[in-house]
């Protein structure tokens, strides 16, 4: 897909990727269904648009980390009978009433939530649905082994009282991304024990739910009922070192171009950007390229994010700013406006985001997640 007329950059987001990588992780989940993770604006391709791509393709749950994401998806018309929402981080003084009314299932890892829940629901007359979350190893969110017979007990108290159901038992992985990692181990057998005392207390949960991508991808014995499926949806491997996104049959579904804003000839030894980290050593032809950190480019990527101009790979020179960076042609002089490739399915034979997460010390998922929104992106 070429780069809109007129626009200094785009990224084209492909909903028929985004569906085909649907379509090759349900060939892989056969007994359990997805849940398309839509938070943070679908790791930067437009939450609504995703959304309503994942429900076409079949899929009946939406998982957001914050009330307000989830608010938003009913507040696009996406209605309970369409689509479960959950919602996984507590917010201490949320709108949970609200969420209560949105029909949003929520997410407790403490009996603090669990009491401000139960008030939203005493306000508001609506029954909640929860799913108890277990730190099975995580460390982060999640109840503790010592105190999940508590927090299980109350919720089972609060069914009993009409006030809740418990439809869902979860936890989340540290480490699933690194095979063999002796955490993920531990964690399936922390969390058979925490469903095992849930389910011997009297929960008779709707869905356990454990996966993440490569838990999806390499953890079958991991699937259970549902499984929590974000990168790997958008067509990127999480596990990059090992395989890409076409060995487990998927797409990428984000394309970042822009559009040469200055070419220009310039003698040796001319410092390139802010504080001339780069040097020409020679007579050399300098290209610019109008994104910068205010539109998701790490900073990091500073003498290494590569791009690809008239299927050459060009490789960012000196500091990325915040609207820009240069790349030094070599002397080539391609036209002002020709396409500059940052990332894509790698199809033309482009950088894709993760050849970017690795010029940059980082994981893919922060590539696209960081997607400015000055960038407008294209549905095709
Ligand atoms: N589940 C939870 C609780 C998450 O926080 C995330 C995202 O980090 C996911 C699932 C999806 O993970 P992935 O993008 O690896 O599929």
């Amino acid at each position: 897909a070429m780069l809109a007329e007129g626009l200094r950059a785009e990224a084209t987001i492909d909903l028929a990727a985004l569906r085909g990588n649907i379509a090759s992780l349900r060939e892989r989940v056969p007994s359990a269904a997805l849940m398309a993770v839509v938070k943070a604006d679908a790791y930067g391709h437009g939450a609504l648009p995703c959304a309503l791509e994942a429900l076409a393709a079949g899929v009946r749950w939406l998982g957001a980390t914050t009330p307000e994401e989830a608010l938003a998806l009913r507040a696009a018309g996406i209605a309970p009978e369409q689509a479960r929402v959950l919602c996984w981080l507590w917010t201490p003084g949320g709108p949970w009433a609200q969420a209560l009314r949105a029909d949003i299932d929520v997410s407790i890892s403490g009996q603090w939530a669990l009491d401000e829940l139960l008030d939203a629901v005493r306000a508001t007359g609506i029954p909640a649905r929860v799913h108890l979350k277990a730190d099975t190893g995580l460390g982060r969110n999640g109840c503790q082994p010592h105190d999940w017979p508590d927090l299980v007990d109350a919720a089972l108290r609060a069914q009993a009282a009409g006030q809740l159901e418990v439809v869902g038992l979860w936890s989340h992985f540290a480490a699933a991304d690194e095979p063999g990692h002796p955490s993920i181990r531990a964690q399936q057998e922390a969390f058979a024990a925490a469903l095992a005392y849930a389910e011997r207390a009297g929960v008779r949960p709707e869905v356990r739910h454990l996966a993440n991508s490569p838990a999806t991808l390499l953890l079958p014995q991991t699937h259970y009922d549902l499984v929590r499926t974000g990168l790997s949806m958008y067509g990127l491997s999480p596990v990059p070192e090992v395989a890409s996104p076409a060995d487990f049959g998927l797409r990428p579904v984000m394309s970042l171009s822009a559009r040469l804003a200055l070419v220009k000839q310039v003698p040796g030894g001319h410092g390139v950007s802010y504080g001339h980290q780069y040097t020409t050593p020679g007579d050399t032809t300098l290209g610019l390229v109008p994104v910068g950190y205010a539109d998701g480019i790490p900073r990091h990527a500073s003498g290494t994010g590569p791009v690809q101009i008239g299927g050459k790979w060009r490789t960012v020179a000196g500091r990325v700013a915040m609207d820009q960076f240069v790349v030094d042609l070599g002397g080539d002089m391609p036209e002002v406006g020709e396409e500059v490739l940052l990332f894509g399915n790698g199809e033309r034979g482009e950088p894709m985001a993760e050849d970017w997460a690795r010029a940059c010390g980082t994981i893919s998922y922060e590539i696209v997640t960081r997607l400015g929104s000055r960038v407008p992106r294209r549905y095709v």
